[in-house]
């Protein structure tokens, strides 16, 4: 933002004051909007004005009464970003095995290993951990796909966590894979609904996790008929991992057979697999998630063939990237190598995807594959404002020339001066608010201590 940081610490005093005001009023002035919704496209040196947990009105020289006045000139306003699969109680184990190269090792290391000695305070910090990281780099949005509910209360922790940060969160939930654990999943999805997640507008909402098959974990946490029953009598989505190859190709022919595919249900990673699963799969309109650690190529080019447009994810902090501009760019990258290829006689006719996919697909389509599509993942009026203010004039950006191309390939955490999660400012002046670093680290350090030095159960 255009102001010193006396001014905005002063603002930020003024939005505190009111933050109790459902009618509060917030006015952004003089940015450069990156709706990312396909009717409201770009707008330059327009005004945005946030009333409550809501985007009330964007376009230019809005005169409003009683509105909080941020000067925005200067800054980007874009959309928070959509995280749609990240496994968040792992954020203690960070980097642990960056170069981890086959499902087999991540497997028999975090699931097999360090995941059955998790406390429930081990799950809360994690997901705690996860979801203010996502905050700062601006990821208003993050399913956590939480695959190790040993107990009742380590979903609770997990929860709680989600909670706590104020982030939007979808708590994904599923058992563990391996050791000694409650076996309440699923039937425990009925509890969790009924004590969190019971009003239709709120800010955390709960899905099914599931696997794909039974190769990794047996058949209790393997996606049929029967997980299918239990999400829609809970009326709740189902995010499925581990969707990769021809067990998965088949898995998939069969859900299509049972109607079990739908947009409702989204396949995570979703590579390897046949022609004849993509077909099913873009019949259905079955949502996928992309990225993520999978010894295989981003199926990017066969999604958008069946007129899939992906989310994107985190996955794994245990060996990829916290940031979703990391996953964008990378993701922009392997696309237009593998077109370059096709161009080359090597593999069929594809085009390149653009900056604005990317963007998109980290947006709106990773909001509506979370299921969240009418409320988050573009600046439209009437959704709720999860929104950022990035700074187009900071040395990596200036001088702005192209909103998408700036954000896409020129931003990065630093440039997220402010992050706004329905209507409450989380972000601000460059710091994440609220949080108690040296307190935090130290609850991080001795998680992470008690983790890696107890043997696995
Ligand atoms: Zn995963």
């Amino acid at each position: 933002m255009n102001t010193d940081d006396t001014t905005s610490a002063s603002l930020l005093e003024q939005l505190r004051r009111q933050s109790t005001d459902p009618r509060r009023r917030i006015l952004f002035t003089g940015a450069t909007i990156v709706t990312m919704d396909p009717d409201l496209g770009i707008l330059h040196k327009s005004d945005l004005l946030v009333e409550g947990e809501t985007i009330a009105a964007i376009g230019p020289d809005l005169s409003v009464e009683g509105a909080v006045v941020v000067d925005a000139s200067g800054t980007i306003l874009a959309p928070g970003l959509v995280d749609t699969h990240r496994h968040a109680w792992e954020a203690q184990l960070r980097r642990i095995m960056p170069d981890v190269d086959d499902l087999g090792g991540y497997v028999m290391t975090t699931l097999a290993g360090y995941a059955t000695i998790y406390r429930p305070e081990d799950m809360y910090i994690g997901t705690k951990l996860a979801a203010l990281t996502a905050l700062d780099s601006g990821i208003t949005t993050m399913l956590d796909f939480s695959h190790n509910s040993r107990t009742r209360e380590h979903s609770d922790a997990a929860i709680e966590a989600l909670r706590d940060t104020g982030i939007r969160g979808v708590h994904a939930s599923m058992g563990p894979h391996f050791g000694d654990w409650d076996r309440q999943w699923p039937a425990d999805l009925t509890r969790l609904k009924d004590q969190y997640f019971s009003s239709d507008d709120q800010l955390l909402t709960l899905r099914m996790a599931t696997l794909a098959t039974d190769e990794i974990a047996g058949p209790v946490l393997a996606y049929g008929p029967e997980l299918a029953r239990t999400a829609a009598d809970l009326g709740i989505g189902v995010s499925v991992d581990a969707v990769f190859g021809k067990a998965s190709s088949e898995a998939v022919l069969s859900w299509a057979e049972h109607g079990i595919l739908g947009p409702d249900v989204t396949l995570i990673h979703s590579t390897g697999l046949t022609t004849e699963a993509w077909k099913a799969m873009g019949e259905s309109g079955t949502t996928v998630a992309q990225i993520g650690l999978e010894t295989a190529i981003p199926a990017v080019d066969e999604a958008l063939a069946v007129g899939i447009r992906p989310g994107l994810s985190i996955d794994v902090e245990v060996a990829l990237a916290s940031d979703l501009f990391t996953q964008m760019r990378a993701l922009l990258a392997i696309q237009r190598m593998r077109a370059v290829n096709a161009a080359y006689g090597r593999g069929g006719d594809l085009s390149r995807i653009t900056t604005h996919d990317v963007l998109d697909f980290a947006t709106l389509q990773g909001a509506r594959t979370n299921g969240l599509g009418g409320v988050t993942g573009s600046l439209t009026p009437g959704k709720k404002a999860d929104l950022l203010v990035v700074q187009a004039e900071d040395l990596n950006n200036m001088p702005l020339n192209d909103p998408i191309g700036t954000l896409v390939l020129g931003s990065d955490p630093r440039n997220i001066t402010a992050v706004l999660v329905n209507g409450r400012p989380l972000k601000w002046n460059g710091e994440v608010l609220d949080v108690n670093l040296p307190a935090l680290r130290a609850e991080v350090n001795a998680s992470r201590t008690y983790v890696l030095n107890t043997p696995a159960a």
